[in-house]
């Protein structure tokens, strides 16, 4: 497997001597993507077919010209525990019964942004939580726009164990949001 190492240097750029000198890897995975270190729990699970899908909503800030959400989906504020469609925000028994039958150990949130509907996140966030324990894994992917202190604190109050961005790489506004975790 090839093996690509990274370090910057004291002029905070990458050169083909530091590249040497770092004992972070960046490698490719059976999975069609790419690591740095060890895989996260979120993806370990997720491949192993282990977790529920959670989808919030179908609204979201962004406007990809690749968004790959059905016509059912796309724009609508619409809720999907895996295929199962909620009737309403409090409908939580079908995500419970969901998870049951796919014997569920975690929980992907997507949408959509699941930003987007904070609080109903958050909800859903300790309801599983509450339900199957803690160490129901559950990570949570986000298009960057709605990120803030705010919001952060209310995914990490709710239990949340993983963030995952999918972020604008010609934004540079964007890019500066990366700083809310230092
Ligand atoms: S961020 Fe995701 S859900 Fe939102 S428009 Fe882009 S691809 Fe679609």
């Amino acid at each position: 497997m090839k093996k690509y190492v990274l370090r910057k240097n004291n002029n905070n750029k990458l050169t083909k001597k530091t590249i040497k000198n770092t004992k972070k890897i960046i490698e490719n995975t059976k999975y069609y993507s790419w690591k740095i270190n060890d895989l996260p729990e979120g993806c370990k699970k997720c491949v192993s077919g282990d977790k529920l899908v959670m989808f919030v909503t179908g609204i979201c800030p962004r406007k990809c010209p690749y968004c790959p959400l059905s016509e059912q989906k796309k724009d609508n504020d619409v809720i999907f525990a895996n295929e199962r469609q909620l009737t309403n925000d409090n409908d939580t028994i079908a995500i419970i019964e969901e998870a049951i039958a796919c014997k569920s150990k975690g929980a992907g949130f997507t949408g959509g942004d699941p930003l987007s509907k904070i609080d109903r996140t958050c909800y859903y966030i300790r309801l599983l939580k509450k339900k199957f324990g803690k160490k129901f894994h559950i990570h949570l992917y986000t298009s960057m726009e709605l990120l803030n202190d705010e919001n952060l604190k209310k995914l990490n109050n709710s239990g949340l164990d993983e963030l995952r961005f999918h972020p604008d790489l010609m934004n540079k506004k964007l890019w500066e949001k990366v700083k809310l975790f230092f």
